[in-house]
């Protein structure tokens, strides 16, 4: 067990298999393990939105959201058999935001990145559009957006898999039990669940991409030598 990986990547969530992907197709040396099977944490549990994030602009987010924005245009562009437009109707009642707030919001989300796909918003009145039937008659006007939205685990599938074909190692079923760094180089120690064969790996850089883990991880796993 000689080879030591330029990064070692803990956790086969969306996080985990976008940077294996990314780094591998760099030429950096990977390996990856997940415990369970890839997206079994909150990577499968999202409410699968591709978003830019419309609510964080009350928030004054502006940088925030643009870059969420170009980076829905870049997974329509690289992705578009899976993530998908999707038309999303606000009625207005007196209980939101005055309606030229809710309308400078949308103008600000069209403008931010200006989309190579998909529609911008618009102004909708409920009485004679397709939604009306399903809404309330009370609701008269409204509003129209876009953002996107996939399947959240088939998209961290993909990623392993093109990550894969970039030369990265993955293996699920492999829980990574202890972590350490030694004269500057990590050695990883990882148990398959199937098999329960232990196995140390080595490496320069170790990522921490367990998500909801990400403290139990550090607690339990990490140990710093030198
Ligand atoms: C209800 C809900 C709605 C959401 N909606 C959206 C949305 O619309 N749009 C959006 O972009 N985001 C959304 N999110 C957030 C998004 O789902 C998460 O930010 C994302 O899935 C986090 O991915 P991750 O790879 O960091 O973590 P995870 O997918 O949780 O992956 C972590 C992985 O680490 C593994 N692991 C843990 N410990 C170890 C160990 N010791 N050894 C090996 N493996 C280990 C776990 O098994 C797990 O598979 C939502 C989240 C929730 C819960």
């Amino acid at each position: 067990m000689n080879k030591i990986y330029d990064i070692f990547i803990v956790g086969g969530g969306i996080n985990g298999c976008g940077i294996a992907r990314d780094a591998a197709s760099r030429g950096y040396s990977v390996s990856l393990a997940e415990k369970n099977d890839l997206s079994s944490g909150t990577s499968s549990a999202s409410s699968k939105l591709i978003h830019g994030g419309l609510r964080y602009l009350e928030n004054y987010e502006f940088l925030l959201v643009r870059k969420a924005l170009k980076e829905r245009d870049t997974l329509l562009n690289i992705a578009p058999h899976i993530v998908k437009e999707s038309r999303i109707i606000l009625p207005h009642h007196k209980g939101l935001r005055p309606a030229w707030i809710l309308k400078l919001g949308m103008m600000l989300y069209d403008n931010l990145y200006l989309s190579s796909f998909i529609k911008r918003s618009k102004s909708i009145d409920i009485s004679s559009h397709e939604s009306q039937g399903v809404l309330l008659d009370s609701y008269s006007k409204g509003f129209e957006y876009s953002d996107c939205s996939a399947d959240d685990s088939r998209l961290t599938i993909l990623n392993a898999v093109d990550a894969k074909k970039f030369g990265a190692h993955i293996s699920t079923r492999t829980f990574v039990n202890k972590i350490e760094q030694i004269d500057n180089i990590w050695e990883i120690q990882t148990t398959n669940s199937l098999s329960g064969e232990s196995q140390t790996v080595k490496a320069k850089v170790v990522i921490n991409a367990t998500g909801p883990w990400v403290d139990t991880f550090l607690k339990d796993s990490y140990r710093k030598i030198k």
